[in-house]
């Protein structure tokens, strides 16, 4: 059997309804910003509970957007997780701030209980990622940021269609940042990305940056770059939001039967505490496992596409050797990385797929029995 990790084929064999307003699109001839895009930061703003957001070309230059919107740059110190895709560190290092890391928790989220240790007069910002769409415990690192006056941005790129208690993920900090990449949760064919903010003075910096600091065709009051969404993006965006609240539910309704498979193989496999009140995403489904990299060749072997995100953490990578880091430095964040497997979570699996990799999980523990 095959259990693939791509449902894209899937998510997009139906396209009438989106050429048909690409059509609309390319007559108009409106290829900039314009009214889809709007329409769509409008529909985003409304499915979160923001005031304000403001789309962009991708969620790296969402996160660059929202550093430089609170004022991080050279000198500053921007606390986040090594266990991350590697552009929340790669962003805060372009704007010219130095990442500082803490270790994760069994959650394989930011351990809010280490940060404080790692604050010091140059701290600026934390940069909490809602690692594989799960949540970090946002209300206490609200607590520490309002302590120390640090501001908060949200890595939310893997978290629509996500809550943490009555709020949408990425709604606790001052800005948080989303993607659209193929593989998210609110995902257009291609890049896309979006920032989202309550503060009408940040909203109205990061639009004009986005746009090259225009106010209008005639008047630049601050020196901008280009990082707009594509209203080609946009038209996909606004149909593929409609399907995030379903798309999640039914990734839950999966990520349950495999919980509660692989708790039954709890000798070898941990499954991560799912918290009261937290509503995940499943952007990635994954737990630790023994033996992992021979599980993952038999599990490929068998059709079953796992994958690991990722081998090696961040602070460990030759990107980050200007740091000072060294191994030994975030033990559970290098625990994670040896045991950690991602598998196929999507809204496309039958129940015949979910059944067959729990199957071939316990084969293969059950043969070195
Ligand atoms: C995907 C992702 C990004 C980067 O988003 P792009 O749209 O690919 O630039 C950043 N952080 C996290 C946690 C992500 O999952």
């Amino acid at each position: 059997m095959k259990v693939p990790y791509n449902y894209l084929p899937m998510q997009f064999s139906d396209l009438d309804e989106i050429f048909d307003e690409w059509k609309r699109l390319i007559l108009s001839t409106e290829f900039t910003l314009g009214p889809y895009v709007e329409k769509f930061e409008n529909e985003f703003a409304k499915f979160i509970g923001a005031k304000h957001v403001i789309s962009t070309n991708n969620g790296t230059d969402a996160l660059i957007l929202a550093l430089k919107a609170c004022g991080v740059g050279p000198g500053d110190e921007v606390i986040s997780v090594p266990t991350t895709f590697y552009a929340s560190i790669g962003a805060i290092a372009t704007v010219g701030a130095k990442p500082v890391f803490v270790d994760i928790d069994s959650r394989y989220q930011i351990n809010h209980a280490q940060i404080e240790q790692v604050i010091t007069k140059n701290t600026k910002a934390i940069l909490p990622v809602y690692w594989g769409g799960a949540a970090p415990e946002m209300k206490k690192i609200m607590q520490i940021a309002s302590k120390y006056d640090l501001r908060v941005i949200e890595d939310a790129c893997m978290a629509p269609g996500g809550h943490v208690f009555e709020r949408h993920s990425g709604t606790y900090g001052d800005i948080s940042a989303w993607s659209m990449h193929p593989l998210k949760p609110l995902n257009v064919m291609g890049d896309g990305g979006m920032v989202s903010t309550d503060d009408d003075e940040v909203a109205a910096w990061m639009r004009m940056y986005r746009n090259h600091g225009m106010v209008d065709r005639d008047h630049n009051n601050i020196w901008g770059v280009n990082m707009r969404l594509q209203p080609l993006q946009a038209i996909v965006a606004s149909k593929i939001l409609m399907t995030v609240d379903k798309t999640v539910a039914i990734r839950n309704k999966n990520a349950q039967v495999l919980d509660s498979g692989l708790k039954k193989l709890s000798k070898y496999v941990r499954v991560p505490d799912r918290l009261q009140g937290y509503k995940e995403t499943f952007s990635l489904y994954m737990a630790s496992f023994d033996r992992r990299d021979e599980l993952l060749k038999f599990l490929n072997a068998s059709g079953i596409e796992a994958k690991i995100h990722y081998k090696v953490p961040l602070h460990l990578q030759k990107a980050a050797s200007n740091l000072g880091y060294r191994e030994g430095d975030f033990p559970i964040a290098e625990k994670y990385a040896r045991e950690i497997m991602t598998i196929p979570v999507h809204q496309y699996l039958s129940e015949e797929q979910l059944t067959y990799v729990l199957e071939m999980v316990k084969k293969f523990y059950k043969a070195t029995e």
